[in-house]
């Protein structure tokens, strides 16, 4: 038995409100700086200041020696928001948009249902939702830009794309994977398919790099390509969507084509990693999927027509399957 598993789990949100907090008020960007000029710049509190910074010490997060407060490693590269891996943007959408639909798990749990009209009285389509204004929109992308960083490298590696001429990434937000995939293979095309008010930032961050198609992967026709993408997407639908959405990309590709799908991927029965099934609940609360195992997605490609499936766990944020024409 592990005494300690329990005070660790009520420990958790506390850990993740201090982070978002340091985050939010901006702690990472004017470092090193004493607790005194801190408090003065961010108009808060003295002897609350000090109790936020010197928490950010314990959580690993700033050092402090003489009074000065300066960012660890993992702080000026994740924290910081001017830094090119910065996880800012996830940690500032997890604390206005995810810790709100969160508070309303056990609903979500009864009712098995997404919590965007009890949090926010958003009724409609999901990505609405999310991208309700220009700053929510680019909050949540360049939140999943920092995380792209972290694993689109892993994800193009995990299959041979050597042969693709054309990949297209599908609902491909800032290009992150798009643009891994060129690193990758310089001689290739690489193309960002996503809706129309996402498309100026995907131009903003891969900065000419990738061609850009405005549309609907549901209702629009798909640009042609031998390799699509779709990373962090089957994740957000139902089955019969999902189904859809793969038939329609089978149909589109040419014979010997391919589908990257990127993913995080469950145990074959289904109880971790318990990252994974902490996004699977994440999934809950704001959309209409959830996480899958291998086992699940070979069964929904193979639904789709698709003649086989490979899947490879990169110890990244997400994992790579590889569906065949
Ligand atoms: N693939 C990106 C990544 O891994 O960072 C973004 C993933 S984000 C969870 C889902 C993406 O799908 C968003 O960029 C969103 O705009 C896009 N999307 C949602 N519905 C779409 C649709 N019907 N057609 C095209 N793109 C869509």
């Amino acid at each position: 038995m592990n005494p300690s598993l329990i005070p660790d789990l009520l420990d958790g949100f506390r850990r993740s409100k201090t982070l978002f907090t340091a985050i939010d008020l901006g702690v990472f960007e004017v470092t090193p700086i004493t607790a005194a000029a801190f408090s003065a710049l961010a108009h808060a509190d003295p002897r609350a200041t000090e109790l936020l910074l010197d928490a950010c010490v314990a959580l690993g997060l700033l050092t402090k020696a003489n009074g000065l407060y300066a960012n660890t490693p993992e702080a000026e590269t994740y924290c910081k928001r001017t830094s090119p891996h910065t996880l800012a943007g996830y940690a500032l959408y997890s604390h206005n948009v995810l810790w709100r639909l969160w508070d309303h798990l056990p609903d979500a749990v009864r009712e098995g249902s997404h919590r965007w009209p009890q949090a926010f009285n958003m009724q409609g389509p999901i990505f609405s939702h999310f991208f309700k204004t220009e700053a929510a929109m680019r909050t949540f992308l360049s939140g999943l830009h920092g995380l792209g960083m972290l694993s689109s490298p892993q994800a193009i590696a995990a299959h041979d794309l050597s042969r693709v001429e054309h990949f297209v990434d599908l609902g491909g937000g800032t290009g992150h994977l798009a643009l891994a995939f060129l690193d990758r293979h310089p001689n290739a095309r690489a193309t960002v398919f996503d809706l129309p008010q996402v498309i100026p930032l995907t131009r903003e961050f891969t900065q000419g790099r990738v061609a850009t198609i405005a549309g609907d992967f549901f209702n629009d026709p798909l640009p042609p390509a031998d390799c699509y993408a779709v990373a962090r997407i089957l994740h957000d639908w139902s089955p019969p969507k999902i189904e859809r959405l793969l038939t329609k990309i089978r149909t589109a590709l040419p014979p010997g084509g391919c589908l990257l799908i990127c993913e995080m991927l469950l145990n074959a029965d289904r109880t971790g990693p318990a990252s994974a099934m902490m996004q699977s609940l994440n999934m809950l609360t704001c959309t209409e999927g959830q996480e899958r195992t291998a086992a699940e997605y070979d069964t929904l490609c193979r639904a789709a027509g698709f003649r086989s499936t490979s899947a490879i766990t990169t110890g990244s944020p997400v994992d790579a399957i590889l569906a065949l024409k």
